[in-house]
């Protein structure tokens, strides 16, 4: 598979109280106007490295760590079997294994799904084809949201991610949004970039809280 970095030990990438090592693979397919990783979207950046390599790597931590949490750009472009592969040998060093992913695209998720203990989904704008495009540079749509939620939630436990973007500017569409995809837990995150937001990350983790009882911002 292609990487572009793998942090051996992160106390603030997983759920508060979770000691991850996160491995960001290279390559992504969305062009997120707000993305906060560009240099990981490259298909042909990073480099080159096998799965024997990585989980090596991360043995040499696993007595600390929780989970394996494996992100990107996007880990879903990486092949099938070598996902699967690096999910059963980090179980196998007793870790929970974590997909960060847009769920981009959905039927690859399909294929993968059974490997992994939880998926961390991004939602990126509220519900509709056309807004949900113009939030990923054109190549996801809201059905496809909705479809890897749907995937995810029948096989593991759902994590909902939400960057509060410049773009993300309507709380109760937000809202809707999480309850369609009812998640276990939600994470908000707060965007990191120049632009303005339109809304502060603690009000919409307490309207979050009227419909789900797990919410968590993430400063
Ligand atoms: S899904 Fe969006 S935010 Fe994430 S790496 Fe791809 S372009 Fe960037």
């Amino acid at each position: 598979m292609r990487i572009a970095g793998l942090r051996p030990v992160s106390c603030s990438d997983g759920l508060p109280g979770e000691v991850c090592a996160v491995l960001w693979t290279q390559g992504c397919p969305l062009r997120c106007p707000w993305c906060h990783n560009p240099e990981t979207r490259d298909p042909n950046g990073g480099k080159k490295a096998d799965v024997e390599t990585i989980l090596r790597d991360v043995e040499k931590y696993a007595v600390y760590l929780d989970a394996l949490i494996v992100s990107g750009g996007e880990p879903l472009l990486q092949p099938c079997e070598e996902l699967k592969a690096l999910a059963r040998g980090a179980r196998g060093l007793g870790l929970k294994v974590v997909l960060d992913t847009s769920g981009f695209p959905p039927d690859r998720l399909g294929k993968v799904i059974s490997s992994f203990d939880r998926v961390a989904l991004d939602l990126k704008a509220p519900l509709r084809d056309d807004e949900y495009m113009e939030a990923t540079g054109g190549g996801m749509t809201a059905s496809d949201f909705l479809k890897a939620a749907r995937i995810a939630r029948r096989r593991c436990d759902l994590e909902l991610r939400i960057t509060v973007h410049p773009w993300l500017d309507d709380v109760p569409r937000v809202v809707e949004a999480v309850r369609k995809a009812s998640p276990d837990v939600v994470v908000v995150q707060r965007y990191v970039g120049d632009k303005e937001v339109g809304i502060d990350p603690e009000e919409l983790a307490e309207k979050l809280r009227e419909s789900c009882e797990n919410v968590v911002v993430r400063v």
